[in-house]
C-alpha cells in the first residue's frame, strides 16, 4: 500500500501573465524535489486557479497543462477575489489529494518552506501555517499598519496567527470540515484556526514580487482588514453598547446639572457647549450606525447564500475531450 501523501499545490492567479512563466518552473522543481526526497507521492499536482484574469494568464495555464501533466488549471467564470479563488482551488482538490498547500503565484513566499511544511504534516500536524519571520521587504507604512492590525484583531478576540497570510498546508481531512463553514464573507487566515486540529507554524522570509504588480492597493487591504474584523468578531457591537451606556450616563448627569442650574437661575446662553454636545453625540451616533450597518450588510450577503465560486473551465476537461484521458487523481472515497 502506498502511504506517501498526495500533495496539491494551489496557486491563485489574477492577471499574472508576466510572473507565471517565471514562477511555474520553480513550482514544478519544488514538486519534483518533494517527490524525489520521498516526502510526497508522484501523483502530486500543481493546480492554478485563474481568477477571471483579463490578460493571457489562462492561455499560459492551458499551455503549461498541455506540456506537463503535473500542471492543472481551473478557471473561475469571473474575477471573485483572492480568497474565493483559494476556496475554489481547495474544494476542487479536497477529494483528490491528502494535503494542499496554498501559495501566491508571484514568488514572494519562499518555496523551500514547503519541505518543512510537509515534514510537519508527516509528524502529525493537519494545518501548517507559513509565517513571515520578518517584514524587511515591506514599506514602513505597511509594516506598522499590519502590526497594529494584528494587535487590534487580537484584542477583539479573533484568533489569527501573527504574520501569517495565505501560505499554508492544510490536510484534506481539515478541508472536509472546512467545507461546512458556509459563509460567503471569507477571511481564510482567521477561519482555519476555528476548524481546529493539530497545527503548527513554519517560518520563512518573504521576498519582493518577481514580476508584475500587487493587486492589493491600500483600499483593498483596508477592505480585507474590515472583513477580517467583522467576520471574526462581534466585539465592535459590544463596544458600541458600552459607549452608548457611558454617553447615556453622562447625558443623564448633564440633564441633572442643567435642571439644577435652571432652578438656581444661573442659565446663560451657552452656544459653544451646546454645539460641542450636539456634534459629539451626532458623531458617535453616526459611527455606531455605520458599524452596525457593516454587520447588517454582511448578514444580508450571507442570507443570499450565493455560491462562493463558479468554475467555468478545467484544463483536464479539455484534455478529456481531446484524448479521452481521465481526470487527474480519481476522486477518493
Ligand atoms: N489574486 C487573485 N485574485 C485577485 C487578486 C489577487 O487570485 O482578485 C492572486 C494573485 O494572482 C496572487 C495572490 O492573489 O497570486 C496575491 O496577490 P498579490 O501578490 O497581488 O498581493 P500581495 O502579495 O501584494 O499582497
Ligand atoms: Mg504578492
Amino acid at each position: 500500500m502506498n502511504t506517501k501523501p498526495v500533495l496539491w499545490i494551489i496557486i491563485p492567479c489574477y492577471n499574472e501573465q508576466e510572473v507565471l512563466p517565471v514562477t511555474a518552473p520553480m513550482f514544478l522543481d519544488k514538486l519534483q524535489f518533494l517527490v524525489g526526497s520521498g516526502r510526497v507521492d508522484a501523483g502530486s499536482r500543481i493546480l492554478f486557479v485563474n481568477d477571471g484574469s483579463k490578460d493571457r494568464t489562462w492561455e499560459i495555464i492551458c499551455g503549461l497543462a498541455d506540456k506537463d501533466s503535473r500542471f492543472l488549471g481551473i478557471s473561475q467564470s469571473r474575477n471573485r477575489g483572492h480568497q474565493n479563488a483559494l476556496v475554489a482551488g481547495m474544494m476542487e482538490a479536497a477529494d483528490r489529494c491528502d494535503i494542499t498547500i496554498t501559495i501566491d503565484c508571484d514568488g514572494q513566499d519562499d518555496l523551500n518552506a514547503m519541505d518543512e511544511m510537509v515534514d510537519r504534516y508527516l509528524d502529525g500536524c493537519e494545518i501548517v501555517y507559513g509565517v513571515r519571520s520578518d517584514r524587511d521587504t515591506d514599506t514602513w507604512f505597511k509594516r506598522t499598519t499590519a502590526q497594529g492590525y494584528y494587535k487590534v484583531l487580537g484584542s477583539l478576540g479573533a484568533e489569527v496567527v501573527y504574520n501569517h497570510a495565505d501560505y499554508r498546508l492544510v490536510s484534506s481531512r481539515v478541508l472536509k470540515e472546512f467545507a461546512n463553514f458556509q459563509e460567503v464573507n471569507l477571511y481564510l487566515r482567521g477561519m482555519f484556526p476555528l476548524v481546529g486540529f493539530k497545527s503548527t507554524s513554519v517560518y520563512y522570509s518573504r521576498k519582493e514580487r518577481m514580476a508584475g504588480e500587487s493587486h492589493y492597493p491600500l483600499t483593498k487591504m483596508i477592505a480585507l482588514a474590515f472583513d477580517g474584523i467583522t467576520s471574526l468578531s462581534i466585539k465592535p457591537i459590544h463596544l458600541i453598547t458600552g459607549i452608548g451606556i457611558f454617553v447615556a450616563l453622562i447625558s443623564f448627569l448633564g440633564v441633572l446639572w442643567s435642571l439644577i442650574a435652571h432652578i438656581l437661575g444661573n442659565t446663560v446662553a451657552g452656544w459653544a457647549s451646546m454645539t460641542c454636545i450636539i456634534c459629539f453625540l451626532g458623531g458617535i451616533q453616526l459611527l455606531s450606525l455605520g458599524v452596525i450597518g457593516e454587520y447588517v450588510g454582511k448578514t444580508y450577503m450571507e442570507a443570499k447564500h450565493r455560491p462562493r465560486f463558479i468554475i467555468s473551465d478545467r484544463t483536464w476537461d479539455k484534455k478529456e475531450e481531446e484524448d479521452n484521458s481521465s481526470a487527474p487523481g480519481e476522486i477518493k472515497e
